[in-house]
């Protein structure tokens, strides 16, 4: 009997179909799993003899769901520039020079990082993704595995199907199903027809999701609309790979037919506030997209991009930004974005009867923050209840104090016990070091922007 835990005293948000909250609450952890959740005085007198995790003065919550993000280095290298332009002149090479090696000590970095801030399961789009696996197996992380396909000129150096359907056969559900491989395609410039058609064969062969990335940039959505005659949603539905088990991320440019066939299809979305205002690609009509019932995860994209994985800090932009879209201070609640951070973004995974909520039942995924802070007091309940909105406003990453996967303790007393952050560290700066270095021989002189190889 391990992974056995009383988590007493705290306020319990458990996110469940009507959001029930428990002051004084506690969740009980039994072999991995939630066996209870109620009232703290009738749970600790019903499971006496339990190891203890007091959350006096904390909030506990699902652990939170990263729905989209790139495992990487680059943080803060390559600033200020538009995103096709980044892609071509600072990315791309870097995916070209990028070694197994340093694909590893990159999600070693992200994956402490993300358990350090509360995420508890990402969905994960990189390259060499066996070692990906290799450092969600490790650290205890909860990962959805979708390596970067490109089968189009001149992209050749990418990840190619063959390879992710490899790593299909040999990761997907291991570690306890913690680690889950699907099929994963960069985007519409990138991959050819007859990859989408595979991808969609594949996902139904071996019963897994797709994730790709749907439209961030205006003039792209514009250049791919006058090249097919079609908007990229639509295109993703001719080429076959719309439904319940996908992921399109950003969905910044959408027509009226695009979120039809999204919400027609149960195309999931993950919404990236942080990434599409730093590249200026434009805000998501997320109240558009949850009106018609669209299913909305969040996820910060990667480091290259943000520049930080803090989902907390992420959540904060979903409202701000849905509300300076409609100049409407009404829209968008505190409670909706938890939703979206949580349950949101493991049914976009196909988890949500797994992981997402504090349920009994339900895998013991549960992320506890330390209320005790300056900027988290006042600690209001009742008539003034202010507990989600200062998770959402108020709270960021550091807060958090204890996250547990599948029962396991990973971050406790905000250090992480699963690995040496030092040595992550240590590992990716070297690792950086070398890629930049190498990388310098795939930098292109010249710029060409990718929709005129459409
Ligand atoms: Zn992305």
């Amino acid at each position: 009997m391990d992974n056995n835990y009383l988590i007493t005293g705290g306020t319990v948000l458990t996110v469940n179909s009507t959001n029930e909250i428990w002051h004084d609450g506690a969740v009980v952890v039994e072999n991995g799993r939630i066996r209870e959740v109620g009232p703290s005085a009738e749970l600790e007198a019903k499971y006496s003899g339990m190891p203890v995790i007091d959350a006096k003065g904390k909030v506990v919550l699902p652990g939170i769901v990263n729905l989209h993000l790139h495992s990487g280095l680059i943080r803060g290298t390559a600033e200020d520039m538009p995103v096709f332009e980044w892609l071509a002149k600072h990315v791309d090479p870097k995916h070209r020079a990028l070694t197994e090696e340093e694909a590893y000590a990159a999600s070693m970095l992200c994956y402490a990082e993300s358990l350090l801030s509360g995420t508890t399961t990402v969905l994960d789009m990189y390259r060499y993704m066996h070692r990906s696996a290799d450092a969600a197996e490790q650290l205890g992380m909860r990962a959805v595995l979708s390596p970067y396909v490109a089968d189009a000129p001149p992209y050749l150096y990418f990840e190619t199907l063959e390879n992710n359907v490899r790593l299909i056969e040999e990761r997907n559900n291991t570690a306890n199903g913690r680690i889950q491989v699907w099929i994963g395609l960069e985007h519409l410039a990138y991959c050819t027809p007859e990859a989408y058609r595979q991808a969609a064969d594949y996902a139904e062969r071996y019963n897994v999701g797709i994730h790709t990335h749907g439209e961030e940039s205006q003039q792209m959505a514009r250049d791919l609309h006058e090249k097919f005659g079609v908007w990229p949603v639509e295109l993703f539905h001719q080429r076959g790979i719309l439904g319940p088990r996908t992921v399109l991320a950003h969905c910044v440019w959408m027509e009226e037919v695009e979120l039809e066939l999204m919400a027609r299809t149960g195309t999931s979305a993950a919404h990236c506030p942080i990434s599409n205002l730093k590249l200026a690609s434009g805000i998501s009509p997320i109240t558009s997209m949850l009106e018609r019932g669209i299913n909305v995860g969040i996820g910060t994209d990667g480091v290259k991009e943000n520049n930080s994985l803090d989902m907390l800090e992420e959540m904060k932009f979903v409202p701000l930004l849905q509300k300076v879209r409609h100049l409407d201070a009404t829209v968008m609640k505190a409670e909706e974005v938890l939703r979206m951070a949580t349950i949101g973004g493991a049914k976009a995974l196909g988890l949500d009867r797994e992981i997402g909520s504090l349920e009994a039942g339900k895998k013991a995924d549960i992320t506890i923050l330390d209320y005790r802070k300056p900027h988290l007091t006042p600690f209001l309940t009742g008539k003034y209840d202010n507990v989600v909105s200062n998770l959402v406003y108020s709270a960021s990453g550091s807060d958090v104090d204890t996250v547990l996967v599948d029962g396991k303790v990973l971050v406790r007393g905000k250090q992480l016990l699963s690995g040496d952050t030092d040595r992550i560290m240590d590992h990716a700066q070297q690792a950086v070091e070398q890629l930049l270095l190498r990388r310098e021989a795939f930098i292109p002189k010249d710029f060409i922007f990718p929709s005129s190889r459409l």
